[in-house]
Formats: structure tokens, sequence, C-alpha cells
């Protein structure tokens, strides 16, 4: 058999997909269910009770004795709680296997001890999880055995949003209506869905396990908060699309397998910039589907590497001096009926609606910058966004040459008369050119770049949900959409209407466009002059939830409630507030219990050594000097140790909050680099053998 025979044949075994569905359940109930999942209605018990019980048969066939209602809490990570599929034993002794509908619809986990922002305490304490039915069922294999995973919504007693899912789905109905009012004024009176497509390129590193059990802070923070450059980093490229080595090609086999026997299309895998850091794609798919498949990604990256004898870094920034990791998040919208809205079109009329649609979403990107820029804040993140890695804080969009040209020639003429590959095409109110797939090189530092017939934001941290910046994406863009509809609707010469429209637009955002080295210096003074928001970092960020501007756009289109937005700022600054006072405690654990004790034998050994030497009576300065340097910066340690611990402190002592969260950024984070570089440079100097921790060399390039 063909390795590519077996790969059709493996995709998919583990979820209860459509080809499951349609075999397994009765006709009518089949047909119900596509319904309900085609137009979003709810399920009535008595078919959610054939379909729980068709669901379980099949599972139980996979070897599952659990299931679980898996979802997304706002704590970044996926959450389950197993129960079997065991019933009460009977008068015999014995036990039967059964999952009812309601099982299957809704859960109850006991959830209170997950992050709700005050949202529970206010209203009531339970929180539900409710049945994704457009995100498919699948058992997981694991050492815990197999599982029915059931994708969920997490949700309070009155429906507050706890989660990611949630506010994600109504985001997802929010741009539907809004690209159908859109479609039908240009004349499709076929489509009847419009899904945002989401493919996520997720980035990552590999260590060898027993290295990373032998450093605090790869343990407790995800990241290195100590470690002194090898004297080769990344500058030679080498790593960089090339050969895969063979552990990490078995390692990447196995994943495939995994991610495709639960309907992951894993397509693309490849070296990254760093050494040790590779990337993973998938075939992109329904936001919401996209979004669980890259939770199953990361979780999966995490499994397989522990079974190879290695642990996969999600963090932003594992290790400081060489490129950190991000996830590209490809956004387009897709009608039921297989069009892509960012595909430049191949006819006049399509060119038009193209263009509406491209300067809506410059409308929406300029508009809602910090929001947007906010929905990729992280507190790992802080170490990639604004710091001289891809991308910088500031948002623009990329266009690449030819629709810049465009754009250009809009807003400075009131039409564009020719494209920069020649195309030209009548519309009947103006001339717009054929627009070609863009195929001029990729511009990598920009944060939000148009490739061809899609957009890629670049900024979600690797760790991150891509779940918040799409719910965003979708959200602006989808009033975007609606504004454009209420003047068109009214328009009584609609092509006329349309033009001003894309002119007006164009002129008005045309400063969120941006083509150059986003890395530069002069982009930050650019951007300023322009007016542009350069937010630094997730505590800056934060704010841009609550502005009147976003909790009036959420409201009205019902993906948040001001109440939702304002718990969310609130687990945020705590969330950012206890990571980073891990990270201080760690780093003073390390120096205290490890580097410190590690400095004070070296420099005992060379005091013993300076004494024999000179009693020897040979030269002893080079020896002396050492010590002399080893002792100073052991005194300089010492007191920024000191130092971390009181302000770290001072910290914890805070109320919860924004103020807390500004002083942990402040004032505790410098306070860590103060005491890293000290500790850096004594790496270099002491005895390799008496260091107490692998180094950065060890662990990037020893994989
Ligand atoms: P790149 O353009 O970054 O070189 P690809 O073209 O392979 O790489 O796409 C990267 C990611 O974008 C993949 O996950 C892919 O499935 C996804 N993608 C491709 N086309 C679309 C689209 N129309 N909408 C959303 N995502 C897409
Ligand atoms: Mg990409």
């Amino acid at each position: 058999m063909s390795e590519a025979l077996k790969v059709a044949e493996i995709f998919g075994e583990d979820v209860f997909n459509d080809t499951v569905m349609q075999e397994r359940l009765p006709k009518k109930v089949y047909k119900d269910l596509k319904k309900i999942i085609e137009e979003g209605k709810e399920l009535d018990l008595a078919t959610a009770d054939v379909i729980a019980h068709e669901m379980k048969e099949w599972a139980i066939e996979k070897g599952a004795t659990h299931y679980t209602h898996w979802f997304q809490p706002l704590t970044g990570a996926t959450a389950e709680k197993h129960d079997s599929f065991i019933s009460a034993p009977l008068p015999n002794g014995k036990v039967l296997m059964s999952f009812s509908g309601k099982e299957l619809i809704k859960g109850e986990p006991d959830a209170s001890s997950f992050p709700s922002g005050g949202l529970r305490a206010t209203f009531e304490a339970r929180g539900y999880t409710a049945w994704d039915c457009t995100s498919p069922a699948f058992v997981r294999h694991d050492a815990a055995g197999a599982t029915l995973c059931i994708p969920t919504a997490f949700c309070s007693y009155k429906g507050e949003a706890l989660d990611q899912k949630t506010p994600l789905l109504r985001s997802m109905q929010a741009i539907n209506e809004q690209s159908l009012r859109l479609l039908r004024l240009f004349g499709n009176t076929t489509a009847k869905k419009v899904t945002p497509s989401v493919g996520a390129e997720q980035e990552y590193f590999l260590v060898d396990a027993e290295k990373f059990e032998q450093r605090k802070d790869l343990i407790y923070a995800g990241r290195t908060l100590f470690g002194a450059m090898p004297p080769k980093g990344q500058e030679m490229d080498d790593h960089y699309f090339g050969t895969i080595r063979q552990r990490i090609a078995g390692f990447m086999k196995d994943v495939n397998i995994e991610l495709w026997k639960v309907g992951v299309a894993s397509k693309t895998q490849h070296n990254e910039v760093a050494p040790a850091q590779h990337e993973l794609a998938p075939i992109y798919g329904e936001a919401n589907v996209a979004v669980d498949h890259n939770h199953l990604v990361m979780q999966t990256l995490k499994r397989i590497a522990c079974q190879h004898g290695m642990k996969c870094l999600l963090h932003e920034k594992p290790f400081a001096g060489v490129n950190g990791s991000g996830k590209h998040n490809n956004w387009s919208l897709t009608t039921d009926d297989g069009k892509n809205l960012l595909e430049p079109g191949k006819t006049p009329h399509e060119n038009v609606q193209f263009l509406l649609v491209l300067t809506c979403i410059l409308k929406a990107v300029d508009k809602h910058a910090a929001l947007l820029r906010e929905s990729a804040a992280d507190v790992g993140n802080d170490h990639r966004l604004g710091a001289n890695e891809a991308p910088p804080a500031i948002i623009s969009i990329f266009l690449g040459d030819q629709l810049e040209d465009v754009i250009r020639q809009l807003v400075d003429t009131g039409e564009a008369t020719h494209s920069l590959k020649g195309g030209r095409l009548e519309t009947g109110v103006s001339t717009l050119p054929d627009l070609a797939k863009d195929a001029t090189d990729r511009n990598r530092t920009s944060p939000f770049a148009f490739t061809g017939n899609k957009f890629e934001f670049r900024m979600v941290g690797s760790r991150d949900s891509i779940s918040g910046s799409n719910v965003v994406l979708n959200t602006i863009v989808a009033e975007a959409f609606a504004e454009a509809c209420d003047v068109l609707e009214k328009a009584d010469d609609f092509d006329m209407a349309v033009h001003d429209l894309i002119k007006k637009y164009a002129t008005e955002h045309q400063r969120i466009i941006f083509n150059g080295n986003g890395y530069a210096d002069a982009w930050v003074e650019e951007a300023e002059r322009r007016g542009l928001p350069n937010i630094k970092s997730m505590v800056e960020a934060v704010p841009a939830l609550v502005t009147e501007d976003t909790v009036s756009m959420f409201e009205k289109f019902k993906v948040f409630t001001k109440a939702e937005l304002e718990s969310r700022v609130e687990i945020k600054y705590e969330n950012y507030s206890k990571a980073i006072n891990i990270e201080a405690r760690t780093m003073i654990d390390m120096a205290s219990k490890q580097i410190i004790p590690a400095v004070i034998k070296y420099t005992k050994s060379l005091a013993d050594t300076v004494l024999a030497v000179k009693e020897a009576g040979v030269d002893a300065s080079v020896q002396a000097g050492l010590l002399k340097e080893t002792s100073d910066l052991l005194a300089a340690t010492k007191s920024a140790l000191d130092a971390l611990s009181a302000v770290t402190d001072k910290a914890a002592a805070m109320d919860e909050g924004e103020e807390q969260a500004r002083f942990y950024h402040f004032d505790v984070v410098p306070a860590m680099e103060t005491l890293r570089t000290p500790v850096d440079k004594l790496e270099m100097i002491v005895d390799k053998e008496a260091w107490p921790m692998p180094s950065y060399g060890d662990l990037i390039f020893e994989v």
C-alpha cells in the first residue's frame, strides 16, 4: 500500500464527521442536524438523544471509555472534565454504557475556579458548556486511553461568555449577516452563508527533555530567564528551511499522523529562523474549527515531543537573542458556494466588489488598530511586538505594489485607470484595472499583509489562542460592511455610490497602508506622524477593550456586552500579574539556590588557586583578576536579587487590577532584567562544569 493511500485512509478516522453521521444517523436526524449546523438553530432533546447514542456507539468502537466537554476558558488553554460512559450499577451488578442527548448538548463542569472576571460572582456561580455542533466531535487517544471530545462553548447561567469560543461564534454570525447584505447589493442572490476562513501557521521550539528538566525557568515560566548567547545564533540563516534532522523528522511524522487522525489537515512543515525552531501549518478551515484545530495542534506538539524525549516550547520568546515564535493568522471570507470575497475578480463587476471589501477592511483596521493590536497582546508576546522582531507593535496594512498603486490612483484622481500589470477594464462608472493575483514579494515585516486572496495577521503569539484576533477581525469588518451597506442600500445610483464610497474609504484611511520596512526606526517616526497608535506592551494594550468605540461596536453586533468586556479586562490584568510574578519568583529561586551558590563555589576554588599559585612563587595575576571580576559580578547579582525580591513582594501585596499589572510591567520586569545582566556575564566566565544548568548552546544546538 502506498503512503499516500494510507494518509487518505487515516485522515479523519477518529472524527465524528459528516461521512460517519451520514452512515450512522437515521436520515431524518441527519438532515435535521445538517440544517442546524448550516443555519445555526437549536437542537431538540429527542434529536440530541439519537445523535448521542450513535456518537457513543461509534466512540466505544474506537475504544473510548470516557467523554468530555472540551472547552476554552479564559486561561488561554483548553479545559476538560472526563466522565465515563458507565451507568449506575444494575441489580445484577453490571453496568451499561450510556450517553444521553442532554449529556451531549449541555454540561455543568464544576468550573468555579476558572477566571470569570467577576461575571459569575455577579450573576450565578454555575458555568455551563454547550455543544458547538459546527465543530465535529472526535476521539483522542493518549495515556488516559480513548476519550470522546465534544467541542463546547462555556457560558454562565445567564449566557455570559466565559470562554473564547462563544464570542467567536457570535462574531461569525455578525460577519455572516453583514457579508450577505453586501453580496445581495452586488446582485448575488445564491449565497446563503459567508464564513471566515482561517489558517494558522504555528511556530514552536523543540529542546531535549533531559536538558529542559534541568532548567527551572523552562519548567515554571516556559521560557529561559537567564542565559548567555552561544557563539553562534541564527546569523548564518542556515537553519531556516534547512534539512530537517532525523530526530525532528521522526517527531513531525508522528505529529502529522496524530493530527490527520483527528481531522486536522496538517500540510506544511519546515525549520524556522532560529536554531531548534520549526513551523507547522494546516490547510485553512472555518474559523471556529480552525481555532479548535490550532488547540489540537498545540496539544499534539507537546504530547508527541514527550514521546520523543523532547519538550515543545510554545512560548513566544523562549530564548533572548534569537527569533521568537508567533502564529500567522490567515483570514479570508468564503461563501457557501465557494467564493472568496478577498479574491480579486475577473470581471469589472467583481473588481468593484473586491475593492469595496478591501477598502472596508482598510477602514476597519484603521479605526480599530488599537483593538486589533490588543487581540494579540499576551504576556510572552511583549518580547516580540515592538522589540525589533517580527512584527512591529504598530498596526499597518501591506497591500503590495499593485494594489497600493490602485488605491493611490483612486485617492489622487478619483479613478484607477491602469494597473501595474497593464490590464484595463471598464466598469461603467470609473475605470478600474484588472487585478491579477499579486505575485510581488512578500513583506515579512508587516503585521497585516494582503497575500493575494487573504490577509495574514502576523501578530498573534505562538502560545495564545487565535480566537481573540478572529473575534476582532470578524467584528470590525462586519461593522465596516454594515456601514457601507447602510449607505448603498439607500443609494439611487448604486454604481456611482459604490465608486464614491471606495474613494472615500481609500482617502480617509490611506494612512494605514505601509509597504516599507516595519522594523526601521524611520517607520516608528512616520507612524507617529500619521497618528497611528504604537502600543508597546500588553498592559498598555488592554484598555482598548473598553473604549467607547469598542463597546458600542461589540454591543451593536452582539459579540460582547460591556460587562463581558470589563470582565475580560480584569482577567487580562490578573493573568499578566500572575505570569510576571511567577517569572520573577523563578528568577529569585534560581539565583539564590543555584546560581549564587555555584558562583561562590567557583570563587572559592579560584581563591584557593590564587594562593597555591602564589605559594609556588608564580605570577597569579590572571587568576586574581578573574577572582575579582567574578566577585564583583557576584556582588552585583546579589544586590539585584535583593532589589527584585523587594519589588516583587511589593507588587504581590497590591490589589489585583490595572495598577498592579502596570507595576509588574514597569517595575518588576526591569528589575528582572537588572538581575539577568550580571548573571549572563557570569555564565561566560564561570567554568562550564560549575554552571548549574544547560546553556543556550546546549539547548538550541543539541536537540
Ligand atoms: P504563505 O502564504 O504564508 O506562504 P500558504 O499560502 O501555504 O503560505 O498559506 C499559509 C496558511 O494560510 C495555510 O494555513 C493556508 O491554509 C492558509 N490559507 C491559504 N489560503 C487561505 C484563505 N483563502 N483563507 C484563509 N487561509 C488561507
Ligand atoms: Mg505565512
